[in-house]
């Protein structure tokens, strides 16, 4: 049995720069003594957040969560790449809290976009997943009403507002394809405003890859956390492709019982997926079949 892996896989360059600027906090004297803490998970991997949590770094849920704690332990706190609204931000240093902002370029990037033009007039549409955090963080910079468009259909059923005009933004790890869908469903209607593909290239690199690997091997394994938006992404596009899909977390979940005309077995894995878990699978993988 041959194992093929995609060649881009794993951690992408804004998780990998947030879980090292969490490393580097935790090496940087201005924190001794100084509890650290990241506003939710760095990256949707468990063995990662655990691994931290050893090293005495710990997860802030939300803001009243930081509310609560006493002025003492009040440290530096890490925003991880998904990013958070400027509220969120303000409220924190507010609170003494001293910010080191992890959030990835690209999702920055779409900040800015979100600013400029809701500063502009613009009405805000994202395509994305209503209630991820990422999104949650777009929607926090702009100036104007927001809208969240997660599927055609709801993109079916909008109507802007007489005279509205439109810049339609989206989720770093929303499919490619989908958006390009939303986009020519408001361009069917005859929206006015501007569209900005702000799918992040990692993401789209990944899903492209995945779908041409899923379709030519005869077992496709998916490894990602279980809340990564991105990874679930990546096993539904596998799925279409290769029936014999699975997702799984870690080695651990692997239960493979392979039927003797598998050849193929094709390996992905979501963005925040470290490289020693891609590993250890490929190797048991590769081993014991
Ligand atoms: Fe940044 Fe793209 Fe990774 Fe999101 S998927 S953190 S936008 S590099």
């Amino acid at each position: 049995m041959e194992v093929i892996l995609a060649e881009h896989m794993g951690f992408c360059f804004g998780a990998q720069k947030a879980v090292d600027t969490v490393y580097e906090q935790i090496e940087n004297e201005e924190n001794v003594g100084r509890p650290i803490y990241t506003f939710g998970p760095i990256v949707h991997n468990e063995e990662v957040v655990n691994d931290l949590q050893r090293k005495g770094v710990r997860v802030l849920s939300d803001l009243a969560e930081a509310e609560k704690l006493p002025d003492g332990e009040r440290g530096t706190v890490i925003i991880r790449a998904h990013g958070v609204a400027r509220a969120v931000r303000e409220r924190l240093e507010k609170q003494g809290y001293t910010l080191v902002d992890a959030t990835c370029p690209f999702v920055k990037r779409i900040y800015n976009i979100v600013e400029k033009e809701s500063e502009a007039g613009k009405s805000i549409v994202i395509v994305g997943n209503a209630g991820h955090p990422e999104v949650e963080g777009i929607r926090g910079w702009s100036n104007t009403k927001t809208y969240i468009i997660g599927s055609l259909e709801e993109a079916e059923k909008f109507t802007p507002e007489e005279g509205e005009e439109l810049c339609i933004v989206s989720q770093t790890t929303f499919n490619y394809k989908k958006f390009q869908d939303v986009v020519e469903i408001f361009g069917e209607k005859g929206y006015n405003g501007s569209v900005v593909n702000t799918v992040c290239n990692a993401t789209e690199v990944r899903q492209a890859e995945a779908r041409e690997l899923a379709a030519r091997v005869d077992v496709m394994i998916v490894i990602g956390g279980n809340h990564s938006s991105n990874t679930r992404k990546l096993y539904e596009i596998c799925r279409q492709e290769c029936e014999m899909t699975y997702y799984i977390q870690t080695l651990d979940d692997l239960h493979l019982n392979l039927p003797k005309s598998v050849r193929l077995v094709g390996i992905t894995a979501g963005a925040s997926t470290p490289n020693n878990i891609i590993e250890e699978v490929q190797n048991y993988v590769r081993i014991n079949f």
